[in-house]
């Protein structure tokens, strides 16, 4: 994978790096047991994910609950430090950095959006607090500096100014979400990480803030990864997809090319279930209805992850495990069927 990703790199033409690229990123969880408290096995929660992101592109990682996408997105930031592999922003490879350099190159660059803003904000701080901090932390601007920024950053999210001395708990879901947005542009981040940033609004509001984002990344050329279990917030704000599946990524691709001509078993599955209105004359599209749950990601079934659940599994699927490999231009799927 490492080499076909690099030959992508030298046929892209007008980008010189990616703006984020994982190679063969693993991050595994010790389970431990007993008064030693001793590590009796490993969870897999990532294992060996190769993707990349240019700049000014929204990814998208799409899978279901518990396939591993949102710690992908925390290894990337090097919120979880990776088991294997590496993460290069901007060609460098940031998965070994010392702590005391991480703030310069990662934390400063790279921000996160959650699902639940409100968890990461301290109820007994106002909004102008809340707002403050990232800049204190990296030493920016002086006080009048700072509350110029804040009044900007408030502005740009659609918020009225007078709101800057309210507490987190007088803001609906909505407006959490838009100071967690505010909240990351602070430092003018190259990259941001939206995990599951909209799936707790109803759908009025998702589109609002999906708005928002759309406007702010032209505005300030900012490249997203946008992790999410829903396909069709996927598909319309990105530009590439991954699918995930127990840790592992099934398929990736431009964002036409997977929807409208998915190669894996799983990605097809996927997008058979998500509603699309019926145009005459266009054939009802089948429902594919995967068997069995997710297996657990301390103990993945052998070759295969996918097999125990595949409709087209074969002899080989439970045994040789199926590279990842470059199928058509641009368009990567791990699947014997192809190979
Ligand atoms: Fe299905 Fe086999 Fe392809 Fe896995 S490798 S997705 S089991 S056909």
């Amino acid at each position: 994978m490492t080499t076909t990703l690099e030959k992508q790199k030298k046929l892209n033409e007008n980008e010189t790096e990616y703006m984020l690229e994982a190679v063969n990123l693993a991050k595994h969880f010790p389970i431990k047991s007993g008064i030693f408290q001793r590590a009796t096995g490993h969870i897999k929660a990532v294992d060996g994910i190769s993707l990349f992101v240019n700049k000014g592109e929204t990814l998208g990682i799409v899978g279901e609950s518990g396939c591993g996408k949102s710690t992908a997105g925390r290894t990337f930031i090097r919120l979880y430090e990776p088991t294997e592999g590496k993460v290069l922003f901007k060609g460098r490879d940031i998965s070994h950095l010392p702590e005391s350099m991480l703030g310069r190159t990662v934390r400063k660059n790279i921000q996160m959006i959650f699902q639940d803003p409100y968890a990461s904000m301290n109820p007994r701080k106002t909004l102008k607090s809340i707002l403050s901090e990232p800049l204190i932390t990296h030493h920016l601007y002086d006080r009048k500096g700072r509350d110029e920024k804040i009044a900007e950053l408030l502005e740009r999210v659609g918020f009225n100014p007078s709101f800057i001395n309210r507490y987190p708990h007088e803001f609906s879901g909505g407006q959490r979400q838009r100071i967690g947005i505010a909240r990351a542009l602070a430092l003018q981040p190259e990259l941001i990480i939206a995990d599951e940033a909209v799936s707790a609004l109803d759908v009025s509001i998702q589109a609002q803030i999906i708005n928002l984002m759309e406007d702010l990344q032209e505005e300030f050329g900012l490249t997203y990864i946008f992790i999410s279990h829903d396909l069709s917030v996927v598909r319309h704000i990105s530009d590439r997809v991954a699918v995930m599946y127990l840790g592992k990524i099934m398929e990736f691709a431009r964002k036409k090319d997977l929807y409208e001509d998915p190669l894996h078993p799983y990605t097809k599955a996927l997008l058979s279930a998500v509603p699309v209105p019926r145009k005459r004359g266009v054939e009802k599209r089948e429902r594919i209805i995967l068997k069995g749950d997710l297996p657990s990601p301390a103990n993945p079934p052998a070759g295969c992850v996918f097999h125990t659940r595949c409709p087209a599994a074969m002899d080989v699927c439970k045994v040789v495990t199926p590279e990842f490999k470059e199928m058509k231009k641009e368009h990567y799927v791990a699947c014997h069927l192809y190979q």
